[in-house]
């Protein structure tokens, strides 16, 4: 794999000699025995936020219900108050080690969303953080704008108020700023109704953003039809679309990310129609979820394995939709997610002899390294702060 200036300009052919020679800059790094796939681009998280909730985790493992949970204040409140009481640069920094993990566990690119601020303020603040944090990271983020994530307490009686300062204040001011590339909308009972997601799709495309939704994770209600008809870069989980949606999304060039970790996390156990939606000609993304609440995890390995035993995808499948797939969310599939010429050089090198391994180890497997643009920026799960070449 010769790279030059942070691209790939060259893969050599299978059994080609190692060149005995190093590259123009002089600097080589033998890879011998060790498996190569583009780095994952996970394009769908939410790091913004505080503190852990392991403490509903064992309310959960003790029997107590979700309803249960938030109605003592736990679940996503306790997020949004912990938001709200951060500066914005505690959230960077706890942003921050959020961002190693990441790169560590062998993602070079990501999307993030912000949504546990839900005022003006905390939502923008949340944005800023995610930005100061990932200023000289060598982890790419794309930002996303999550103001309808759920209805805060305060406008629990007048949802549409709140809708309103997210559509005519927080959209225009991300945009404006240029904190977010995207909007996103969660699209679900006790959520935002389809009518409301819509509001939020247009608001977003009157400021040019990309439109992005989490829809149909626990009904069908409708989100499909709408991603496909403002072409939205993604719509997410998609675990009980109907056929018809399926075709819609498919036929549009919609992107679907699929989330298993949430599904596993909550203990459910209705997954995405992962193979209809291959059959269909659908694209798909694989990606964490990264939250404190629903999906914990960072580890795109993990996903892979998910999709292979609850989904039914090939190992191959699974990796093209956490590489090319979680491009294609990003709108990047002209530079990230595979190593062909001309494609940004972000890779993993792994101690397998083949691609299955990734999948089978069930997440205990960590890149032996990582790179970065052609820079080696992990080691065996450990972020290198050093210049390397
Ligand atoms: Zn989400």
């Amino acid at each position: 794999l010769e790279i030059q200036e942070g691209r790939v300009v060259r893969v050599g052919a299978e059994g080609e000699p190692y060149p005995s020679q190093p590259g123009s800059d002089g600097q080589a790094y033998d890879a011998e025995g060790l498996l190569a796939t583009p780095g994952f681009v996970d394009a769908h998280t939410h790091p913004i936020f505080k503190g852990w909730r392991s403490g509903e985790f064992v309310r959960r493992s003790r029997g107590d219900s979700y309803q249960q949970i938030a109605a003592s204040g736990g679940g996503i409140s306790s997020s949004i108050v912990g938001v709200r009481e951060s500066s914005t640069e505690t959230l960077a920094g706890l942003i921050r080690t959020r961002l190693d993990r990441f790169l560590e566990l062998g993602a070079t690119s990501i999307e993030a969303k912000s949504g546990y601020g839900l005022t003006v303020e905390d939502e923008l603040k949340s944005l800023r953080a995610l930005q100061l944090a990932a200023a000289g990271h060598p982890l790419e983020v794309s930002p996303t704008l999550l103001g309808a994530h759920v209805v805060p307490p305060e406008f629990r009686s007048d949802p549409d108020s709140y809708l309103d300062l997210v559509c005519n204040e927080m959209i225009p001011r991300s945009a404006d700023e240029r904190l977010a590339h995207a909007v996103d909308v969660f699209l679900e009972d006790g959520a935002f109704s389809l009518k409301q997601a819509k509001r939020i799709f247009q608001a977003g495309k009157r400021c040019g953003l990309g439109l992005r939704i989490h829809a149909d994770q626990f009904h069908s209600g409708g989100g499909a039809r709408l991603a496909a008809e403002y072409s939205a870069l993604s719509a997410d989980h998609m675990d009980y679309t109907d056929e018809a949606g399926l075709e819609v999304l498919a036929k549009a060039g919609v992107v679907m990310t699929l989330l298993p970790g949430a599904v596993f996390f909550l203990g459910r156990e209705h997954y995405a129609s992962a193979r209809r939606m291959i059959e269909l000609g659908g694209r798909l993304a694989l990606s964490t979820d990264f939250n404190p609440g629903s999906s914990p995890t960072q580890s795109m390995p993990l996903m892979m394995t998910l999709a292979g035993i609850k989904m039914n995808l090939t190992p191959a499948e699974s990796l093209w939709a956490a590489t090319m797939g979680g491009a294609c969310a990003l709108s990047r599939k002209q530079d990230l997610g595979t190593l062909h010429p001309g494609y940004q050089a972000d890779f993993c090198l792994w101690e397998a002899g083949e691609l299955d391994l990734i999948p089978y180890r069930c997440g205990d497997l960590v890149p032996e390294a990582v790179f970065k643009r052609g820079r080696l920026v992990a080691r065996r799960g450990v972020r290198l702060q050093c210049n390397n070449g």
